[in-house]
Order: structure tokens, then sequence, then C-alpha cells
């Protein structure tokens, strides 16, 4: 390794990682496996098939509804730092060769909250899906509704849960992704009306926060809203290691068309 390598500590067990080995592990702590963050422009190219993907409604931009202090300035900061306009990328792209609607999310944009934007492109990402009757995969990643949008952004459960039921009844497939950490209204709404629900390994998903639950009762569970404890308890359908991902988003559509 080379001497002036950076090296990446891993959340979970302090291990030091080359920065290039971390990256060639698609950011898998090579000792404990654990799945740290990926943008989604880094899970779009995990997922889908190569110069596969077009994008929609890229130009999609938060307003500052409420003057709500500094909204704006975080806004600009995050689309700087992530490439994107929202916290969420979406288009079309071939999965294993299938035509497959995709929406990704990214926690580094305002936290992965979710406001009038994002509930605005998977409510699109629906509609085109439902349109051009293609499976539709979305992967969550949330830290809540975005409180700078209040119930602007509170009004997105409503409207995409409305938009799944709609894809639901024509009878089509949508694959739910869930990545660490997916919390809050994502959780109440598009989240978990899956037909199949995925999450990676060790992912937290969950309504409100362990610090908001442990406020109401003395002692948490073990694993609690861990995506090994939700798999147990029927919250979702499986747990998928990040390399076989992609081949399992395949076989599930394969299997559905
Ligand atoms: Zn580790």
């Amino acid at each position: 390794m080379p001497e002036n390598s950076k090296m990446i500590s891993c959340r979970n067990c302090d291990t030091q990682i080359p920065a290039e080995t971390f990256a060639e592990n698609l950011n898998i702590c090579t000792h404990c496996d654990y799945h740290h963050y990926m943008s989604a422009y880094e899970r779009l190219n995990l997922i889908v098939d190569t110069d596969s993907f077009q994008e929609y409604d890229a130009d999609l931009y938060s307003i500052d509804s409420l003057g709500f202090p500094e909204y704006p300035q975080k806004l600009e900061r995050d689309v700087a730092k992530t490439g994107l306009r929202s916290e969420m990328l979406s288009g079309i792209a071939d999965i294993g060769g299938y035509p497959t609607a995709i929406a990704i999310g990214d926690v580094g944009f305002i936290g992965g909250t979710c406001g009038s934007v994002i509930g605005e492109k998977v409510t699109r990402c629906i509609e085109r899906s439902l349109e051009n009757k293609l499976p539709l995969v979305i992967v969550s990643v949330s830290g809540g509704m975005r409180m700078q949008e209040g119930t602007l952004a509170l009004m997105q459960m409503a409207k995409t849960a409305a938009a799944c039921a709609e894809y639901a009844k024509a009878g089509l497939f949508y694959i739910s992704v869930v990545t660490d950490p997916t919390f809050g209204g994502a959780t109440a709404s598009y989240t978990s009306l899956g037909d199949v629900i995925i999450a990676e390994p060790g992912a937290r998903i969950g309504f409100a926060g362990p610090l908001a639950v442990a406020s109401l009762r003395e002692e948490l569970p073990e694993n609690f809203q861990k995506a090994e404890s939700l798999l147990e308890h029927g919250f979702i359908d499986a747990i998928v290691h990040r390399t076989d991902m992609r081949q399992m988003l395949t076989d599930l559509i394969a299997f559905a068309s």
C-alpha cells in the first residue's frame, strides 16, 4: 500500500481501510462487512446496465416557501457537494437488460430528507412506469420529511402513497430497496409499499428514531430498527448484500416479467 494512501475508518468497527480498497469493495468494510454510505450516482452504477440510464426531471429544485433560515444556502451547498439538484436521482434504465423506472435517494443532500421535489420525482417516476408498463425500483434513504418545507413536505406522504396505490391496481411490479438510514415519512409511505421490500445488511429502518422511541420505554430490544430484526418480524422480505443487489433485482424483475 502506498505510504500516503488515504485511510477510511469503519464507523462500525474502527478498522482503517485504504481508500482505494474501500472504493473497490463498494464502500463495505473489509473487516466487519458494514455497508457505508453510497451516493446516488455510485448506486446507479452499481445497479443499472452501463450507459443505459436516461435521467428525467433533473432540473426540479426546491423553493424556500416558508422563508426558512439558511435553507437556500443549504440547498446550494448540497448541489455543489453531490452534483444533484435534489435528494433523488430518477429516470429509466436497464437492469439486467430489462427497462425499469428507477429512483435513487442520496442521504448527502440535506440529510436525505424528503421535501416537495422528492415527492414530485417519486410520483412522476411511478406515473412514468405506469404509463410505459415498466417495473419500478426505488432505492430509499431518508432522514424523514424535510422540516424546512413543513406541511408541503408532509403532503408528499399522501401523494406518493396514492401513486403507489394506482400502480398496484395496474398489477405492475414495484421493488423497494431500503438502505441505511431510512426514517420518518419515507418509511410511512412509498418505501413500505413495494411488492417486494429488500434491505441492505445492517440498514436502520424506522419511523421515529431510536432516541425518540427510547424516551417512551426503558429498554430497546437488541437490533432495534435493524434490517435483521425487521426481517425476523416480517417488515421486510429479504436482506441482500450490496455485491448481490444487481443480480437480485435482475432475478426479481425477470420472475415478474
Ligand atoms: Zn468494519
